[in-house]
């Protein structure tokens, strides 16, 4: 980018504008297409056949991913995602990839030891279940849509949003509970 600005190809205002646009992009959007797949069984349906039209539903552009999937997990099956070359991740819905994405301990243990792998990053998958480890890549992208945490059924859509961690969208966390919900402190 300096070299860009050095040579008078863009200006300081346009570089600002583009960083921001990158980092306006929070984990909040792929909550929200959570959230709504929660609550209403057609979308999610369209969701898991078609993420890139589903988002846009909702007014989210994927278009800057070549395809999207959306995995859905279930009490059976638990989708983790990793990007075993780099770091590609579907950033219109989940914004920036965290620091540990990004690095060799996690993108080499995912696929080697998954279940240490989520351990490492503090999460303990329910007994019984298959842990299914899928490679991220240039072309590929993938949201988790992780399972609706019991006693949720009365919370509405926007309540259900805060539930929705970045870490569960990636399949490395559950959603959070009501009550976990309550006790997180936002800094
Ligand atoms: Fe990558």
């Amino acid at each position: 980018l300096r070299v860009l600005k050095d040579k008078g190809i863009v200006s300081t205002d346009e570089m600002r504008r583009v960083v921001e646009e990158i980092y306006s992009e929070t984990p909040t959007n792929g909550a929200r297409v959570v959230a709504r797949s929660w609550v209403d069984s057609d979308f999610k349906e369209r969701l898991l056949n078609d993420a890139h039209s589903a988002c846009g539903e909702l007014g989210i552009d994927t278009s800057d991913i070549n395809k999207l999937i959306a995995l859905e997990n279930t009490d059976s099956t638990h989708y983790m995602v990793v990007c075993t070359l780099c770091s590609c991740y579907p950033r219109p819905l989940l914004g920036q990839p965290p620091i540990w994405y990004k690095s060799f301990p996690y993108r080499s243990k995912a696929v080697t030891d998954p279940r240490g792998a989520l351990l490492d990053l503090g999460y303990t998958p329910p007994e019984g279940i298959e842990v299914v480890v899928i490679d991220s890549n240039a072309d590929c992208r993938y949201l988790v849509v992780p399972r609706r945490p019991a006693g949720t059924e009365q919370l509405s859509e926007d309540a259900l949003v805060k539930l929705i961690t970045r870490d569960s969208m990636i399949g490395v966390a559950d959603a959070l509970t009501p009550e976990e919900n309550e006790k997180v402190v936002v800094d």
